[in-house]
């Protein structure tokens, strides 16, 4: 699930700026929102039972480590984490280290014996096995459920915005993907939870809330009455107060008309669509048991664009899978160039242990998979360059997440990386930014009008 595409480390925790006398803890987390979704619920709970949160792990009596294995350098990434942690462990042998995530899936037993320094191993979403193993979590009476799922509290930046899951699993089987066998088939969470999860939320000051699955468009076809994402869109962007709802990930089969029909109407639901491809040749997604052609894709985004026009959209891309020819990647990048996406995530084949195309041979050789890479993203810069460029001179609704060397950050509806200089305090504002530079990533812009 993208941000999914790319592996990247998430400091889902800013130090809590009020320590009390209770104990610290930190979070580490790699992969997909989904992980940084349940590292939230992983921070809420704790900062329940009476800890803080720091960000640095030499202070932490507890550090809870969430992992990811969607791709070799994922996994690798974890297990350095963890051997460097081995001597902190032994210099505080009272701090305890957990380890969550993908990793953890079906390996405890592995991983005991691997990483023998690990105090405790839970699968992501077993929320239980940390309130057995937390003692301040042990003691108290409340039901689970009832706790907190995210950690809003004095933090700023991500007091704005949310990532609520809506749909766990996937049962899709794409030959290449370990996410099944990790996470699960697919299960939707009951519709009235979310929309009241939502609204509770909302009150807290979140103003911008991001519903997640692996397929989130599969979302309510395993519930009562099967309500579908139409359905949950409609209901949660009528929500009062809610600026922005966007969704992320998407599957091709499932990208109904009802559903770009309802982006199209809600006001609130931005104008991005997060919808993988993962290869242009009809082929390649064939042996990657993707279920459709690259026509549907771009049927799909057709469809989406004649909506709403000007609406922005990423996808995801693997290359170098096993037997891809050099022709089979030239149709990628012919149905890239044909797409004009805002954003590709793209990433090279990585065989995962257990998967079907894990038996096959993985022939394409890695220089030549870093040539594809290379491929995909100079033709992006290509792409976004005129694009971006074409953007200077237009106002952009802004909602600003960051602050970085004196510049505010924000995203636009879209989903592009605005930045502005601005004297005031706009953290968490919604402004209009009038676009004066561009570039590839991002646009420079000033503000027009006031925040709000
Ligand atoms: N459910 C989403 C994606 C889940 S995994 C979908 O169906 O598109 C997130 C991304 O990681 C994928 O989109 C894919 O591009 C990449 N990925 C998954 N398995 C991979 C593998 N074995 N090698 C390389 N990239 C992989
Ligand atoms: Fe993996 Fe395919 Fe499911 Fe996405 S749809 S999570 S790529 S199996």
């Amino acid at each position: 699930m993208p941000k999914g595409a790319t592996i990247e480390l998430i400091p889902v925790i800013s130090p809590d700026p009020l320590p009390e006398n209770g104990k610290l803890f930190h979070i580490w987390t790699i992969g997909c929102q989904m992980n940084e979704a349940d590292s939230a619920r992983v921070a809420a709970m704790l900062h329940e039972a009476g800890y803080r949160a720091t960000d640095s792990e030499e202070q932490a009596d507890i550090v809870v480590l969430n992992s990811c294995v969607v791709r070799q350098a994922a996994e690798d990434k974890v297990a350095g984490k963890l051997n460097s942690l081995i001597r902190e462990k032994r210099a505080r042998p009272d701090m305890s280290l957990v380890l969550t995530g993908c990793m953890v899936t079906n390996q405890q037993e592995k991983l005991k014996e691997r990483f023998p320094h690990v105090d405790l191993f839970f699968d992501p979403s077993d929320f239980d096995s940390l309130k057995h193993f937390v003692p301040e979590l042990a003691e108290m009476e409340d039901d689970l459920e009832t706790l907190p799922h995210y950690y809003l509290e004095d933090v700023a930046d991500t007091a704005v915005s949310a990532f609520v899951p809506i749909i766990y699993g996937c049962t899709f089987l794409c030959s290449y993907c370990i996410v099944p066998y990790r996470r699960g088939k697919e299960t939707s969470r009951p519709f009235d939870e979310i929309v009241s999860e939502v609204r509770g939320l909302v009150e807290r000051g979140v103003r911008d809330v991001t519903l997640l699955g692996q397929t989130v468009n599969a979302y309510g076809h395993d519930l009562p009455g099967k309500p579908d994402l139409a359905d949950l869109l409609r209901a949660v962007g009528a929500i009062e107060g809610l600026d922005r709802l966007r969704f992320l990930t998407s599957h091709p089969k499932y990208m109904s008309d009802r559903i770009l029909e309802a982006m199209a109407e809600v006001p609130s639901i931005c104008e991005h669509l997060n919808l993988p491809v993962q290869a242009g040749d009809n082929e390649v997604l064939r042996r990657m048991r993707r279920t459709y052609t690259t026509d549907l894709w771009l049927d799909r985004l057709a469809r989406a664009r004649e909506l709403m026009p000007g609406i922005t959209v990423a996808t995801d891309i693997i290359v170098g899978f096993p037997g891809e020819t050099d022709e089979q990647f030239q149709h990628t990048l012919d149905v890239l160039e044909e797409a004009d996406c805002d954003k590709v995530h793209v990433a090279m084949y990585s065989p995962r242990p257990g998967t079907l195309s894990a038996r096959w041979e993985d022939d394409v050789p890695a220089d030549v998979k870093h040539a594809r890479h290379q491929a995909v993203e100079d033709l992006q810069v290509h792409l976004c360059t005129a694009r971006n460029a074409a953007r200077v001179g237009q106002t952009m609704e802004v909602l600003i997440d960051s602050k970085n060397k004196g510049r505010w950050g924000g995203r636009s509806r879209g989903n592009t990386l605005v930045h502005v200089a601005d004297d005031r305090d706009l953290l968490g504002s919604i402004v209009d930014v009038r676009i004066t530079e561009s570039s590839p990533w991002y646009l420079i812009g000033e503000v027009a009008g006031s925040p709000r």
